[in-house]
């Protein structure tokens, strides 16, 4: 048997070996070559007396990160194709047998009648783990490297090759929605605890255990395929089955909002898959997922948060000829709120860390945070002591600016004050290195100007990290005017050897991701002056897709900070660029009530040890009270993503955005913008330009100069373009 992907061998006891290694990728993933030789495999292990059954392992050091993406998003256009060419019934034939030809595969297996075991070590995700799911038996290695789940729900899909069916048949229903809709990455012991696979062991011994499994007359077939099999919750309808369902309707609208079809289709396909035999409810799995890999939440979301996430990742915007920059040694100056969590999350990425504040206790205080958060590792236990040394040890923390001599990297996280900042660069330039990039973490003040102050300014450049800084994927990379390449590369490099997302952008009042946000919580602030009641605009807010209410992030930021920026923008840029009835309801808030907002346990919201509540008062700010029944709401949500998406739209025109992939990443990983969209570009590509237009003429002239379409957006609206069209990010690297 001719194989490219896998080897193929027999041991002298007729038990195959079927190593999965993928020649020229450091990680399997599953192809269509992969599965024509997945095909051939199985039928050569049913058609040959001698082989008793076989084994399935990785060649790699992890199993598989599952389907190729790029795959299964190019059915869409093909399908499309086809339906002008052969009409909508053959392509929709073609696009179900394309979507479905996994899912039959892996029953093959299934049902081949030779016993088929999985050995599992590293990631096994996805298809990859439908595979293992397909097998007989699952032994996975107990190394912290293995996890195992379904995570396809990221991407705005759901496991369509059986995974919905056979993790239904394995535990209590409750558990596998649960499951299905988190799209967690299982360790070991949990994987095992949840009845996924049947056996835990050391990586070396996982291959053994499998054969062993099969020579003991492992059996080749799945539990639902033995006669009398009982669903682990019993049946649909039954008492039982009253207790799942109606809490899990409940539980989908509450998480979703209705927003994500594919999270839909999961309740769908369990729901009506666990009152059919297998084969049946495989070809439900089928349709369903046929349907969600044609709908728009899918293709947008496997293209942001899929493809362009990963392609930033891997340094899309990197500069090509700067060689890659090894950095050993990055020093942080500030080791408050931001400083702290910059120094945490470079020790973790194994860098050595040099921590300065102004005293040894400021600096000690900024390393204790690492201190804390390895601490609530350990509790949890995803950590050990020993790892909690090790990574503390990697910081020093001091008040002597000399210890940054030798770092390949300085960045500032002191004081948003320009003369603190304009010192602490002078100090710095003393003692670093004629080569060492010097990048600022500034969330206001421009890099431009703030890149004067250092000798040598083509090595100045803006990190702009978001909060809580452990948690926030995203990193904001500012080129200023005269940022240069290996500045970028510098940072860029940094950024993944920190396992963060960067996107690039250049230099302006806010960046990419405030500008945007800060139109988000004005929004609110205007609904509130209007009228509309609090809880209204903090529900249509979640409705349309977004984590939090305006009101609420406001909350979480600070009051007093958007006051701040409030007062320094009128200054800047003058009284017409702030709008009054904003400011009339911040100074009430900030000045007169001192309701600053989370921080100081009053906001929008009250705060108490039992949760938070909107704070009743709020309706007394309210000169004109709106009947809620007789509001807008669809104009609501239109205003609160239309507000936003057309920041995004006009900082691609300003070029702070030059690759459309930033913007729509940027903007879901950096403040949550509505992920079932794609991000605001995509959101617009959506709707069409023309129709976007439209929308925002007619909010601008109901709700004034702030909803007016920017000079592009109308170009491409009289042309008919998309942003992905006409700044397609692959034509310009071709
Ligand atoms: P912070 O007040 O918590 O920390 C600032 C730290 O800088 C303090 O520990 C202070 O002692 C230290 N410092 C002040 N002057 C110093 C000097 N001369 N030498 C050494 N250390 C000095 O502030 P923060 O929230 O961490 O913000 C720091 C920077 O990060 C600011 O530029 C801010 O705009 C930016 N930023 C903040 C956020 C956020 O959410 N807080 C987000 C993105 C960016």
């Amino acid at each position: 048997m001719k194989l490219t992907n896998f080897r193929f061998e027999t041991d002298a006891d007729g038990i195959a070996l079927l190593t999965w290694d993928m020649p020229e990728r450091s990680m399997n993933v599953i192809t269509q070559d992969v599965m024509k030789e997945l095909a051939k495999v199985v039928e050569h292990v049913a058609g040959t007396e001698a082989i008793k059954g076989c084994v399935i392992t990785s060649g790699k050091d992890a199993f598989s990160g599952g389907a190729d993406l790029t795959m299964l998003s190019s059915l869409g256009p093909e399908y499309r194709k086809r339906v002008k060419s052969e009409g909508e019934e053959a392509a929709m034939r073609f696009f179900f047998d394309a979507s479905a030809s996994l899912s039959q595969l892996y029953r093959k297996l299934e049902t081949c009648g030779k016993p088929f075991a999985a050995a599992v070590h590293g990631t096994c995700l996805g298809g990859a783990f439908e595979l293992a799911l397909s097998c007989h038996y699952r032994v996975i290695s107990d190394s912290d490297k293995t996890r195992v789940g379904l995570p396809e729900i990221k991407v705005g899909l759901f496991p369509g090759a059986g995974g919905t069916q056979r993790v239904a048949r394995l535990m209590q229903t409750g558990d596998a929605l649960q499951m299905l809709f988190k799209g967690d990455q299982i360790k070991p012991a949990q994987a095992k605890a949840m009845n996924l696979v049947h056996a835990v062991a050391p990586r070396e011994e996982i291959v053994a255990k499998a054969r062993e499994w099969i020579k003991a007359g492992g059996s080749a077939k799945a539990p639902w395929d033995v006669e009398g099999f009982k669903n682990p919750s019993n049946k649909v309808h039954s008492p039982a089955g009253m207790m799942i369902w109606p809490p899990a309707n409940a539980i989908y609208r509450r998480e979703t909002q209705d927003n994500y079809p594919a999270a839909k289709a999961i309740l769908q396909a369990v729901y009506e898959g666990l009152q059919l035999p297998m084969d049946l409810a495989l070809r439900v799995e089928s349709r369903y997922f046929a349907h969600i890999l044609r709908t728009p939440e899918a293709a947008a979301m496997i293209r942001s948060l899929f493809i362009s996430k990963g392609e930033l990742e891997k340094g899309a915007r990197r500069p090509a000829d700067v060689p890659p920059t090894k950095i050993r040694r990055v020093g942080i100056v500030g080791a408050g709120f931001m400083g702290a969590g910059i120094a945490y999350v470079s020790a973790q990425a194994g860098l050595n860390v040099v921590l300065v504040d102004r005293d040894q206790e400021a600096a000690d205080k900024g390393k204790a945070y690492s201190h804390k958060l390895m601490s609530d590792q350990i509790m949890k236990g995803r950590a050990k002591t020993a790892d909690r040394d090790a990574l503390l040890a990697r910081i020093h923390a001091t008040p002597d600016y000399n210890a940054l001599k030798g770092c390949d990297l300085v960045v500032e996280a002191v004081f948003e004050d320009r003369a603190v900042k304009a010192e602490v660069i002078r100090k710095v330039q003393e003692v670093i290195g004629r080569r060492t990039i010097f990048a600022s973490n500034t969330s206001t003040l421009p890099i431009s100007s703030l890149a004067e102050n250092f000798a040598r300014p083509s090595q100045f450049i803006g990190v702009h990290f978001f909060s809580p800084v452990e948690k926030m994927l995203l990193v904001e990379v500012i080129m200023g005017r005269r940022t240069g390449d290996r500045a970028l590369a510098t940072a860029l490099d940094f950024v993944r050897a920190i396992r963060k997302t960067p996107i690039v952008v250049n230099d302006c009042r806010g960046f990419f991701a405030n500008r945007c946000v800060l139109n988000y919580i004005r929004e609110g602030h205007l609904m509130l002056a209007e009228g509309v009641p609090a809880a209204m605009i903090e529900n249509m807010a979640k409705k349309v897709g977004m984590p939090v209410g305006p009101l609420s992030l406001n909350d979480e930021v600070a009051l007093d900070l958007g006051w701040k920026i409030l007062q320094a923008t009128k200054k800047d840029l003058g009284e017409a660029s702030i709008d009054p009835r904003q400011e009339a309801l911040l100074k009430k808030m900030v000045v007169d009530l001192d309701r600053l907002g989370r921080k100081n346990g009053k906001g929008f919201y009250d705060y108490a040890p039992g949760g938070k509540m909107l704070w009743p008062g709020l309706a007394d700010l309210q000169k004109v009270k709106l009947d809620a029944d007789g509001i807008d709401r669809q104009e609501l949500v239109d205003r609160l993503l239309a507000v936003q998406a057309l920041e995004a739209a006009r900082t691609v025109e300003e070029k702070v955005i030059t690759d459309v992939r930033e913007a729509d990443v940027g903007a879901i990983l950096g403040f949550g913008f509505a992920p079932y969209t794609g991000g605001p570009l995509s959101y617009i590509d959506r709707m069409g330009t023309k129709a976007f237009v439209a929308l925002c003429e007619k909010l601008a002239a109901k709700h004034g100069d702030r909803f007016k379409p920017n000079k592009l957006l109308r170009s491409m609206a009289r042309k008919g373009e998309t942003f992905y069209g006409r700044f397609n990010p692959h034509k310009a690297a071709a």
